[in-house]
């Protein structure tokens, strides 16, 4: 089973993740799909996709102005949330310990957090993609999580680039981030690779070893482009 995940970032609508639901209900797949929407659109429900949120807040509850958190997530029906997406810690300064403790709070709450690192194009320039993926396996995991927990691999110069890696440089990738669980007790945690996924190369990307699904951005918030996404994962 591999897994298919969208992420909606800041877009869309209501209106448009009903017209992706009954466009989709009618499919046929031993995966598992999920998208992850803006806070504001979960509660629908699907035969098909499941749902999860892009973010939650690293405290249980209290004087947090605007931040929402993973008891609020769970009590919509969501069962995943995005934490240490590029974008969060670009935008918004989220460090290892940070991101740790935001799956640490979705796992209180029965969430699976999909839990993404990644390298920026400074670090790939200087050789340091292997340390970054490395430190933020080792740092934004917590404790006690064996097949609790989802990691996503998304290199961040390639998202919304339309570029992809080569197939080497995703399967060396895979491979760090899997011996790396396998160190921490984690082995079987599904690494989905993330970045610039579309329908003409999911199924080489799907191949590749240790590779257990996809986080699809752009590509995951038109029906006509992630229906065919959805089919070539065989
Ligand atoms: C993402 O931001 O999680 C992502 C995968 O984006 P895109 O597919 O648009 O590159």
């Amino acid at each position: 089973m591999k897994f298919i995940i969208g992420n909606w970032k800041m877009n869309g609508s209501r209106a448009s993740l009903r017209d992706m639901i009954q466009k989709t209900e009618k499919i046929k797949t031993e995966n598992r799909v999920v998208l992850c929407v803006p806070f504001t659109m979960l509660g629908e429900t699907s035969d098909v996709i499941s749902f999860g949120a892009q973010d939650v807040s690293s405290h249980e509850r209290g004087a947090y102005t605007g931040e929402v958190s993973a008891a609020m997530i769970a009590e919509t029906g969501a069962k995943y949330v995005i934490v240490g997406h590029s974008e969060r810690r670009m935008y918004h300064d989220e460090t290892n310990d940070i991101v740790r403790e935001k799956a640490a709070r979705a796992l209180d709450n029965g969430l699976i957090p999909i839990i993404c690192v990644g390298e920026t194009m400074d670090e790939k320039r200087a050789g340091k993609t292997m340390d970054v993926i490395t430190a933020a396996v080792r740092e934004s995991i917590p404790n006690d999580v064996k097949d609790k927990i989802i990691v996503a691999y998304e290199p961040r110069w390639a998202i919304g680039a339309g570029i992809t890696p080569s197939t080497d440089d995703i399967a060396h990738a895979h491979r760090v981030i899997a011996d790396n669980l396998s160190y921490m007790g984690l082995d079987g945690t599904p690494i989905l690779y993330g970045a610039s996924v579309n329908a003409g190369n999911v199924a080489d990307i799907i191949s590749i070893e240790n590779v257990g699904g996809v986080l699809v951005g752009g590509a995951s918030l038109k029906p006509d482009e992630f229906i065919p996404i959805i089919q070539n994962v065989k």
